[in-house]
């Protein structure tokens, strides 16, 4: 097993094998990240790396590392939020095993994978820990959003920064790992926005909405033209709105119509986000006489309102903690 291989920024897993290189590892690490950019695949092969007995820490085949990547290991513990968050009795648990000393390596190795959602008496607990750490201990804590952890938790943490992955590496691992046939996995590659979870869980069908999307907009064109175009825009709305959850066809839309416009303007086909559909594109907004800027908000505008009800616990999370929280 190569760090190189490892599904994440290719700029942390150089920092992080170099650290463990030269032994200059802290016992407590933030990885930090949007979902899917690989911070728990590079959590677990930290753990191995710290426990593997091969010649080339992770060799990814020993016991230890095969234990590790299973959730065997005796040294190796993942304290995995229950319910919606990591409770102090969790926190007060991982304390107490960091005391210990390990069963087969020489350190064990503590993984928090949603470290946002400790609570503050969590949180506290997990500060003291980080506090008096243990010589033969290493926490790992994994966050989306490091602004809800303490600032003193994320203070006394080594961290890394994990960025959306490059389009090229999702296609490559979705072909790889997963068998997604080269078609496929461009175009889930060029939705995935850099996450290799979001690319994996795109409909099968998310190209062909977007292909409707265009087909739908130019046939709107021409009903413009004969005076039926308010029956269209509803004929549209109704079909997509069937769709669940009405994201779907209005992300595909505003992508769409981002793609018409940068076509317009003459941006190259390659840096668009459905090259196949450039010509057309580019066609359709020099027929839609500047209406596509404002278009462009609205839709951006209806995508956060549309948003803000699913996400409103994290928002409301995220602002509360903001202003509780002594810098
Ligand atoms: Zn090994």
């Amino acid at each position: 097993m190569s760090w190189a291989d490892l599904p994440c920024d290719p700029r942390v897993a150089r920092e992080l094998s170099a650290c463990l290189r030269s032994n200059r590892l802290s016992p407590s690490l933030l990885l930090c990240g949007p979902p899917g950019t690989g911070k728990r695949a590079v959590a677990v092969a930290v753990a191995q790396a710290l426990l593997c007995l091969g010649t080339e820490p992770p060799c990814g085949n020993c016991k230890h590392c095969r234990r590790v990547a299973s959730g065997q290991h005796p040294d190796f513990k993942v304290w995995e939020a229950d319910g919606r968050e990591v409770r102090v009795e969790q926190a007060r648990a991982l304390r107490a095993a960091t005391r210990l000393r390990p069963f087969e390596g020489r350190v064990q190795v503590h993984l928090v994978p949603e470290a946002e959602r400790m609570n503050e008496e969590a949180s506290n607990a997990l500060l003291r820990t980080l506090e008096e750490p243990s010589p033969h201990a290493v926490l790992i804590l994994l966050t989306i959003a490091p602004s809800l952890l303490l600032p003193t938790i994320r203070s006394r943490c080594q961290s890394f920064r994990f960025r959306p992955l490059p389009a090229r590496m999702v296609q490559e691992r979705l072909e790889k790992d997963g068998g997604v046939p080269a078609e496929e996995a461009r175009w889930r590659a060029r939705l995935a926005r850099g996450s290799l979870a979001r690319a994996r869980s795109l409909p099968a069908d998310e190209i062909e909405l977007a292909h409707d999307v265009a087909r739908t907009l130019e046939s709107m064109l021409e009903q413009r033209i004969r005076g039926r175009l308010a029956a269209s825009i509803v004929d549209a709305a109704e079909r997509w709105s069937s769709e669940t959850p009405a994201e779907r066809p209005l992300e595909r839309l505003l992508e769409v119509c981002r793609d018409a416009l940068l076509a317009h303007h003459g941006a190259p086909v390659d840096s668009l986000l459905y090259p196949e559909l450039g010509p057309r594109l580019g066609r359709m907004a020099g027929r839609l006489a500047g209406t596509l800027p404002a278009g462009i908000q609205r839709l951006e505008a209806a995508l956060g309102d549309l948003r803000r009800p699913m996400k409103g616990n994290l928002l409301i999370e995220e602002s509360l903690s903001t202003l509780m929280h002594r810098p």
